[in-house]
């Protein structure tokens, strides 16, 4: 008998360390009280374990379902970025990077694998909690701006912090600092369409900046801008990771503008072909 509940044990125990089956065994048999209790201690762990790491992905996979067919947009990746850190990501239209920006910016969860911002996995997140770490802790930059047509600069980096519930006259003074910082204090009441795509960039930098987020994402930044407007955009982002400590993601194809990123991770057909090193760039957080 005695043989026979050490044995039992043992197997429990070897099965516990696999992750799936842990979370299984807990999703079937144990209350949701304390399942998220042992969650809240798991990511507190986890957040000791990384210590100066922001952002992990492990044996990340994503596939896409178009009806019967499957379409593998990332597979097995395993990628570390640091707090602080600026790391460019580049490749061939459809190698995954816009996909890999989706699922580090909480837009999108993945098919397999795990996804840690500050030590907790976003896979176990509700969408109210996605949506809050999205909100506060992502800043968001698209090649299209990604604007409200009716609403001018000043309302369009004012929405992030009204969504925050910060107060109106905050949110105003705010707005108009961080305007002020790309150089267009005197368009704060023009309409996206007023302004040229540079100027709208600066505006959605602006909106990025403005809830103050550890985090930045730019999807093809200057994909839609003349390489002098782009240039200024990259000589802002890398001006903002001199003088804050934020860490800044950027997928560009343009070999010129990833010169500014610490790291650079090549993408080929959704997996990480190689990863290249610019010493000159690192910076100590
Ligand atoms: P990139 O940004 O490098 O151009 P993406 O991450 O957008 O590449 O896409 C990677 C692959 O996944 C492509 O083959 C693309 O067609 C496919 N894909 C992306 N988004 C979707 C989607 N929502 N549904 C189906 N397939 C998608
Ligand atoms: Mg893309």
């Amino acid at each position: 008998m005695r043989w026979c509940s050490f044995f039992l044990l043992t197997v429990g125990f070897i099965l516990f360390r696999f992750k799936s089956f842990q979370d299984t065994f807990i999703y079937c048999y144990v209350s949701p009280g304390f399942r998220r209790g042992y969650y809240q201690v798991y990511n507190i762990f986890g957040a000791l374990k990384m210590k100066n790491t922001i952002i992990k992905l492990e044996n990340v996979s994503k596939i896409y379902q178009m009806g019967d067919v499957q379409v593998p947009a990332l597979r097995n990746i395993n990628l570390e970025v640091q707090k602080g850190e600026f790391l460019a990501i580049t490749g061939a239209s459809g190698s995954g990077k816009s996909t890999i920006m989706n699922l580090v910016g909480c837009l999108d969860l993945p098919s397999k694998g795990n996804i840690f911002l500050d030590g907790s996995d976003i896979a176990k997140f509700r969408e109210s909690r996605l949506a809050q770490t999205r909100g506060k802790k992502i800043g968001f930059v698209f090649q299209q701006f990604n604007l409200i047509p009716t609403l001018t600069a000043l309302e369009n980096v004012m929405l992030p912090l009204e969504f925050q519930d910060v107060d109106s006259f905050t949110a105003k003074k705010k707005a108009f600092d961080l305007l002020k910082l790309v150089g267009l204090e005197d368009r704060v009441n023009h309409l996206p369409s007023q302004l040229s795509g540079g100027q709208q960039q600066r505006v959605a930098i602006s909106r990025a900046l403005s809830v103050d987020p550890e985090i930045i994402l730019a999807d093809e930044p200057t994909g839609n801008l003349d390489s002098k407007t782009g240039a200024f955009i990259m000589n802002f982002l890398a001006k903002i990771h001199g003088s804050d400590s934020k860490t800044i993601i950027i997928v560009t194809h343009d070999l010129h503008l990833v010169k500014h990123a610490e790291r650079v991770v090549h993408l080929k057909d959704g997996e990480i072909e190689k990863i290249d090193h610019n010493h000159k760039n690192r910076r100590r957080v």
